[in-house]
């Protein structure tokens, strides 16, 4: 079952937070339709995006990821908040690629390497905090790294992996990320980045039937762990018919009066979800007078 823990290690100079999330993924994959490439690189985005979804303070906070580098998979978004719900798109879900030199899913190949990440935090103010970081290797969990350690100060290892089934249903999906706090011994750092490198890859334990916590205790034996919450994430949209008419009315007068003069049902479908609203001709003549007012 899908779970995302938060805890600290080494008397709170580390801190993780780690999620088993094939459910979620493969609910993700299956909304969008997505093939093994595309699939492995949403939803190592997907598990990105709970994971730092949960790191934000208030409910209604979002955070939203972007990755854009030029590939065959036009771009992956997604946006999620913080009780670690997510939700999100690819710009091609049919993006696919001969596995690469290590017989891997090549998410770099279709991500590709010309852009950047983004990261926007809405936390409620005028304006969002906005970073942004170049891509290093487009494999996600490499560059969400970076971003940390560049644009946020925070030295971060990140793993996120995402393990395809031959029938395309997703085996199991997971990530961590875990940061040093400032002024935490470097030792610290130096003992951990040996312990990631010898230990299994994460879908792998959670294909072995390792439970989340299981494994970040598995990881951070003898380095005083201590577990602080645990919650369920999930893929769920927002969206609603009265967020879609607002969107409608702030596309602006002119384009409504177009749309209400061929005098069609407007069919609008959410980007994230799929779920499609239609709006009929005295529909669209209400949002159209609202639009003037
Ligand atoms: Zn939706």
């Amino acid at each position: 079952m899908d779970k995302l823990i938060k805890a600290t290690a080494l008397n709170g100079d580390v801190r993780i937070i780690a999620a088993e999330s094939t459910e979620l993924v493969d609910k993700g994959v299956k909304i969008h339709q997505c093939a093994p490439t595309a699939a492995a690189a949403f939803g190592r985005m997907l598990t990105a995006g709970a994971l730092m979804g949960s790191m934000l303070k208030s409910k209604q906070d979002s955070i939203t990821i972007q990755i854009s580098g030029g590939g065959e998979a036009k771009g992956v978004v997604v946006t999620s908040y913080a009780d670690a719900h997510v939700k999100g798109y690819i710009g091609n879900p049919a993006a696919d690629l001969p596995a690469n030199s290590k017989g891997k899913l090549d998410v770099a190949g279709i991500i590709g390497l010309e852009g950047n990440l983004t990261v926007i935090k809405d936390m409620g103010l005028k304006e969002p905090y906005v970073g942004q970081s170049p891509i290093s290797t487009g494999e996600i969990g490499e560059d969400l790294a970076y971003y940390f350690t560049v644009s946020e100060q925070t030295p971060s290892a990140v793993g996120l992996g995402v393990l395809i089934d031959t029938d395309c249903s997703v085996k199991a999906a997971g990530g961590f990320i875990i940061q040093m706090m400032p002024g935490a011994n470097e030792m610290v750092t130096d003992i951990l980045t040996y312990r990631l490198q010898e230990i299994p890859s994460i879908t792998e334990m959670i294909s072995n039937g390792m439970g989340i916590e299981d494994i970040i205790k598995y990881i951070f034996e003898d380095m005083q762990l201590n577990i602080l919450e645990s919650t369920v994430p999930e893929y769920r949209c927002d969206c609603s018919k009265e967020k879609v008419e607002k969107a409608l009315i702030s596309i602006g007068k002119e384009e409504l009066e177009e749309i209400y003069n061929e005098g069609k049902t407007e069919e609008i479908q959410c980007h994230f979800c799929n779920k499609t609203y239609s709006f009929n001709h005295e529909e669209v003549g209400k949002l159209l007078h609202e639009s003037s007012k």
